[in-house]
C-alpha cells in the first residue's frame, strides 16, 4: 500500500532516470535490469510529458500522489463537460494573456441575470451561460440560508465592451498597471460568460460577511477564485477576492486536491493535456 504510493514527479524523474540508467550501462558494463519490464500505463507517460511541459511553479504546486488517482481524478473532471452544452467553449477553456477568443465570440444562450429573490444585481444588463446562472442559483440559495443575500455586480462583457473598460483604465492609469488588474479585449474571463465579479469590486470586499462567505462556499457549487493573492505572476493578475468563475464542482475538487487549488495552474493542466496525444 504505501509502497505504491508513488510520486508523480517521482515517477517523471525516474523515467528520466531509467533513460540515463540505460546509456550509461552500455558504457559502464553494469549488469541491472532496469525498469524495462514494468509496463507503463500509456496514460501515465502521457502525463508525464503533459507535467513536463508545465512550469515549474505549477509542477511545484502538484503534492506527492499516486499517478493512477490523479488520471482518474482527471477523468471524472472531463466526464462532466459531458453534460453541458458541447456546441460551445469548454468549461474549462483556457483564457488568460496568451490564449484568448476573438471579437465576435459570444456564448450562446446566454441568460439575463435580473435581481429576484435569491440575488441583488448592481446593473440591469447582467448575464451568463445557462451552466453558470444555475450554479449561481444553488450558490446564492445557501447563501440565503446562511442569511446572506448576494450581490451580483458584473457577469458576461462583450469583446466592444471589455475594449472600452480596458481603454479606460489604461488612460487613468497607465498601461503597465492596467495591465495588472484589467484583461485586453478576447482575454477576459467575462467573455466566457462563466465568471461573476461580486460585491463591491474592492479589496475590502473580502473582508465583509458576504465575501468571507463567498470564498468559504463558492467551491461547493462550483465557483473557482480566479486571482487569488500571491499569484500575479502566474495568473497575470493582481488579487481579485471578487472575481469567481464557474468550472463546475468537480474541476473545483480537482483544482483543490492536486493543483494547491490555483486554477490557472489547472487550466493550463487540462490544456496540455487535451491539445497532446
Ligand atoms: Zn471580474
Amino acid at each position: 500500500m504505501y509502497y505504491k504510493k508513488i510520486l508523480i514527479l517521482t515517477s517523471l524523474v525516474s523515467m528520466c532516470f531509467t533513460a540515463c540508467a540505460k546509456a550509461k550501462s552500455t558504457g559502464a558494463k553494469t549488469v541491472e535490469e532496469p525498469a524495462a519490464q514494468v509496463v507503463i500505463n500509456p496514460e501515465i507517460e502521457k502525463l508525464n510529458r503533459v507535467l513536463l511541459s508545465m512550469s515549474p511553479r505549477c509542477k511545484a504546486a502538484i503534492p506527492n500522489g499516486d499517478p493512477e488517482e490523479f488520471l482518474s481524478d482527471l477523468h471524472k473532471v472531463l466526464e462532466v463537460k459531458k453534460n453541458f452544452r458541447t456546441d460551445d467553449l469548454s468549461l474549462y477553456y483556457l483564457i488568460d494573456k496568451k490564449h484568448s477568443v476573438g471579437s465576435d465570440y459570444v456564448p450562446k444562450d446566454l441568460m439575463p441575470v435580473k435581481g429576484n429573490d435569491l440575488w441583488n444585481v448592481s446593473r440591469n444588463d447582467l448575464s451568463l451561460r445557462p451552466e453558470a446562472y444555475a450554479a449561481l442559483e444553488d450558490l446564492s440559495r445557501a447563501a440565503l440560508n446562511d442569511g446572506i443575500k448576494l450581490l451580483v455586480s458584473s457577469t458576461y462583457r462583450s469583446y466592444q465592451y471589455q475594449e472600452g473598460l480596458f481603454n479606460r483604465y489604461v488612460k487613468q492609469d497607465g498601461l503597465e498597471l492596467a495591465e495588472r488588474y484589467s484583461a485586453r479585449p478576447g482575454t477576459s474571463q467575462h467573455q466566457l460568460g462563466v465568471a461573476i465579479d461580486f460585491g463591491s469590486i474592492t479589496d475590502d470586499w473580502g473582508d465583509t460577511k458576504m465575501g468571507k462567505w463567498v470564498y468559504e462556499n463558492a467551491a461547493r457549487f462550483g465557483w473557482s477564485l480566479s486571482f487569488p493573492q500571491g499569484y500575479e505572476d502566474v495568473t497575470g493578475y493582481m488579487w481579485e477576492c471578487w472575481h469567481f468563475r464557474y468550472i463546475g464542482v468537480e474541476a473545483c475538487k480537482f483544482q483543490k486536491k492536486w493543483f494547491g487549488d490555483i486554477q490557472q495552474f489547472m487550466l493550463e493542466f487540462i490544456d496540455a493535456w487535451e491539445s497532446q496525444n
